[in-house]
């Protein structure tokens, strides 16, 4: 059974804009362990890089970085610490919803949806339950749901396996997503924001990696899906 055409989507920088939450969260745990921060374009740049998708791996590595060597599990607990706060009123709570009101319903018209994130599952479903309440994502594959994380394309094979589209894209914004979907031979759509420090290096990246087009905002899909 065929379900016609699919979109998956990443969620960080893709639906949610998360300078203010996973960004700043990751300058924070840098500093909580080495006593100062890093700034957003050196994010970016190991973003760029690929092989970075997971915050608490790349935060680990910017602390190790610096000399100071942590435990993998107190990286963490600091992270969560400063992301989740008490019942989620840290850092998680400064994100903000990037998908203008009425794409979805517009979407739906010709598109199912599923969601590949590295997120755990609950906090996409947290942040999909404040947001869009109302938009049904199936499945979603989140970190717990693979045994690879990006760039591996577990998560993107093993959607395509359950809902067998016609045609299918990954809407993503980092390096990872787009080496992801290029395993799985699905299509890559790439979001390179105005606000991206290295804007014009990923978007030259994505193009090279064989993104069917690259958007500065996910109001933007419309004009480039078929
Ligand atoms: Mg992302």
């Amino acid at each position: 059974m065929t379900d016609g055409r699919l979109l998956i989507f990443d969620m960080d920088g893709v639906l949610v804009d998360v300078t203010e939450s996973y960004r700043q969260t990751i300058c924070e745990t840098v500093k909580l362990f080495t006593g100062s921060g890093i700034s957003n374009v050196e994010i970016q740049a190991l973003k760029n890089r690929g092989g970075s998708n997971n915050d608490w791996d790349l935060t680990l590595e910017i602390v190790e970085s610096r000399g100071v060597h942590p435990t993998k599990q107190e990286v963490i607990d600091a992270f969560q610490q400063i992301y989740l706060g008490v019942n989620c009123d840290g850092l998680i709570s400064r994100e903000r919803w990037l998908v203008r009101n009425g794409l979805f319903d517009s979407l739906a018209r010709r598109y199912g949806f599923a969601m590949f994130t590295g997120r755990e599952r609950w906090e996409a479903e947290f942040t999909l339950g404040k947001f869009a309440p109302g938009v049904l994502f199936d499945p979603i594959i989140g970190m717990e749901d693979v045994k690879l994380e990006k760039p591996d394309p577990e998560g993107l094979l093993k959607i395509v396996e359950r809902r067998r589209p016609a045609q299918v894209f990954y809407v993503g914004d980092v390096m990872d997503d787009c080496r992801a979907a290029k395993a799985a031979n699905v299509q890559f759509i790439g979001v390179v924001g105005a606000e991206n420090p290295l804007q014009g290096e990923l978007e030259a990246i994505f193009r090279r990696e064989g993104a069917v087009a690259v958007i500065p905002n996910v109001n933007e899909l419309e004009s480039v899906l078929p």
